[in-house]
């Protein structure tokens, strides 16, 4: 039976771990002028954090395992390598959450080669320090057991996936209800995603021709 340990983050949170974060910066007295946002994770925490700490230079490097929501990642690589000239610059690396690392040190180390900046700092809003390959110079919170954190950014995705992984673990299932399927999926993720991600998710699970809606019913396809 599917049971991940799942926090489910709120928009009001990821802006007050970014102010939090933009402080802990501050403090630091370390000024960045290029803020870099690990694609995609760290997207809307790097836009906060230009916001916070008044920074007009954002750019993206997207950094990326293959991988499913909650599951162990594989091989990290950069997607679409391109070359900037940031010698004259101190660069504030972005990333939503430090896991394994993996994908941070990747980008952190191809930055330092191909864009040569004066400076390179990292910040995360959050960093699992048990199985961290790096400590970022700057978070704001410390995880000292894993879980999942279900980010505003990825509702979507994670409910499709976490929907599609409760109804393959139950392959002998064929048909399930709406109520079934709600119930499942507080039972193995403890979360409740709210109606509309819900309903979207399935929609999307449609679309894809995994489930088909029959009479108020999920029909299970092809998965
Ligand atoms: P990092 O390189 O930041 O440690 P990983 O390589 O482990 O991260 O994972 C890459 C991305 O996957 C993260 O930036 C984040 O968007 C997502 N991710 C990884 N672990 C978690 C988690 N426990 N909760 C939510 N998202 C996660």
């Amino acid at each position: 039976m599917v049971k991940v340990p799942t926090k489910l983050v709120t928009w009001d949170e990821i802006v007050e771990w970014s102010m939090g974060l933009s402080e802990v910066i501050k403090r630091s007295e370390f000024k960045p002028d290029v803020v870099v946002a690990v694609s995609r994770g760290g997207y809307v925490p790097a836009r906060l954090i230009c916001d916070f700490l008044l920074v007009d230079n954002l750019v993206s490097l997207q950094s990326q395992h293959w991988t499913e929501a909650a599951k162990v990642a594989e091989k990290a690589i950069i997607k679409f390598p391109y070359k900037i000239e940031l010698s004259d610059h101190r660069v504030l690396l972005v990333d939503d959450i430090v896991d394994t690392g993996d994908t941070l040190i990747l980008a952190r180390d191809f930055i330092l080669s191909e864009w040569r900046p004066r400076e390179l700092k990292i910040a995360a809003l959050q960093w699992i320090s048990p199985v961290a390959k790096i400590k970022p110079d700057f978070y704001y919170i410390e995880v000292k057991d894993w879980i999942w954190f279900q980010y505003p950014w990825t509702r979507h995705e994670d409910t499709a996936q976490f929907i599609k992984r409760i109804i393959v673990e139950e392959k002998e299932k064929k048909e399930w209800t709406l109520s079934e399927l709600e119930a499942k999926f507080r039972d193995s993720y403890g979360i409740y995603v709210g109606d509309k991600y819900f309903k979207l998710a399935l929609r999307t699970l449609v679309e894809l021709g995994m489930l088909k809606e029959e009479n108020n019913k999920y029909l299970v396809r092809s998965l």
